[in-house]
């Protein structure tokens, strides 16, 4: 039913069936041989061209279905994720000496983030491998994502995060009926125990970069850019990066389109981490080919990793598209959230708005050339991570007693 032809290691180039693995090299192991899927371009090309994408009437992130790795469209289930707005943001465009900026709201997905992208493909696989019960290990958001579907699938569904994942994606999982395992420590440790344990007790594992099915879900936010934007590709997208799955996957979604002939330029991808969190960043400025673990502190628990597990073809994105990693302050990162909240009307959690802040930084050092345009991926709802973005608020509600004269006096007072 699909294209895909084969799973290619990255590292050694390895080909396997797809049927005959299902996560990483056994060669290389998890964190060196994470697989690349590919397809019968010709094929696909056949398929896919600018006239029957815009005769589709799904506007979900399915209506790219031949490129996208699903043997049985009915194991599909019902949420709409994808097709979110791109809105354009002219007057912060002229402010920062842009082109044109454009924000890409992903917090508008199922369960409020663009992990649904990755869950509702990897759902489909899962179903198709038959798996009695699944699990994931999260920062929150795969987690609350993955829980969604597997609801729908009722599958028993165990989750690994970490002691400090904010309290409203600890709800969602709670509420979408998984079994959560709040792990005293990282989120880097609840990601091998998770690992371990869905080895031990046979569960279908949805954790990141891992999976090879998850980038190929994140992909989708690149395609639908290039539809959206009218097949002109920006110069440049901005990402938020923890384990570097999006940033991957979204480059992997230009490269596709791009080898079908649906684009004609492909964006320079930059990479945005928390200072505090930077592992990417570090191996990017030292030239390295790997990163070096740390201990991750940073107000965006998205993107609090400090071993990123997609990092191989993370750094590889980096160099093809000419595009780097950079970091940012937490205070840039608050700071962001509130440019985000009142000049484009996007509420984001913290690693929601990173992406925007790495923008503003790039822009005020002036190295992004004149006239450039870009686009901003907001990744997550600004609702996830009420702690978070409180942060970012400055002043207090006025309040009263119920009547005008103390309105009045409120007012007065700020
Ligand atoms: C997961 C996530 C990221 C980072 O994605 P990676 O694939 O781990 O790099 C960024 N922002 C939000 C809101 C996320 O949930
Ligand atoms: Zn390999």
């Amino acid at each position: 039913m699909s294209f895909i032809t084969d799973l290619e290691c990255v590292s050694c180039g390895r080909r396997f069936f797809p049927g005959e693995l299902d996560y990483t090299c056994p060669d290389c192991g998890p964190l060196l041989g994470t697989c690349k899927v590919n397809y019968d371009y010709d094929a696909v090309q056949q398929k896919l061209t600018r006239a029957n994408i815009a005769a589709r009437r799904n506007y979900t992130h399915w209506r790219y279905m031949p490129i996208l790795p699903i043997e049985r469209p009915d194991y599909i289930q019902p949420l709409a994720v994808g097709w979110t707005p791109v809105y354009p943001a002219k007057k912060l465009a002229e402010e920062w000496d842009l082109g044109a900026l454009w924000i890409k709201d992903d917090g508008r997905n199922p369960s409020a983030s663009l992990k649904d992208r990755a869950s509702s493909i990897a759902i489909v696989k899962a179903l198709e491998k038959g798996a009695g019960a699944v699990a994931a290990a999260s920062t929150g958001n795969a987690a609350s994502s993955w829980s969604a579907f597997t609801a729908l699938a009722g599958l028993p569904t165990y989750i690994f995060v970490p002691e400090n994942a904010p309290r409203a994606k600890v709800a969602q999982l709670l509420l979408y009926g998984a079994t959560v395992i709040k792990v005293k420590g990282t989120y880097d440790q609840a990601f091998d125990l998770c690992c371990q344990a869905a080895e031990k007790w046979g569960w279908y594992n949805r954790s990141t970069a891992i999976n090879p099915y998850l980038g190929e879900g994140k992909k989708t936010a690149a395609l639908e850019i290039c539809e959206q934007l009218k097949w002109n590709t920006p110069d440049y997208v901005f990402v938020s990066v923890g384990d570097g799955c999006i940033y991957q996957g979204m480059w992997k979604g230009f490269r596709d389109f791009y080898r079908i002939g649906l684009i004609d330029k492909l964006p320079k991808m930059i990479g945005v981490q928390a200072s505090g969190s930077a592992p990417l960043v570090q191996a990017w400025e030292a030239g390295a080919d790997r990163c070096e673990p740390l201990v991750p502190h940073t107000v965006a628990d998205s993107i609090a990793v400090g071993v990123p597990r997609d990092q191989i073809k993370a750094l590889k994105a980096a160099k093809e598209s000419e595009g780097k990693f950079i970091a940012v302050s937490d205070e840039e990162i608050l700071e962001a959230i509130s440019i985000l909240a009142r000049r484009a009307g996007v509420l984001a959690e913290p690693a929601g708005a990173t992406a925007l802040a790495g923008l503003r930084r790039m822009a005020n050092q002036g190295s992004l050339g004149a006239n450039a345009s870009a686009l901003v991926m907001v990744t997550g709802h600004g609702l996830k991570d009420i702690d978070g973005v409180l942060k970012a608020v400055e002043q207090e509600p006025i309040t009263v007693l119920p009547s005008l004269e103390a309105v009045e006096e409120g007012l007065s007072e700020t």
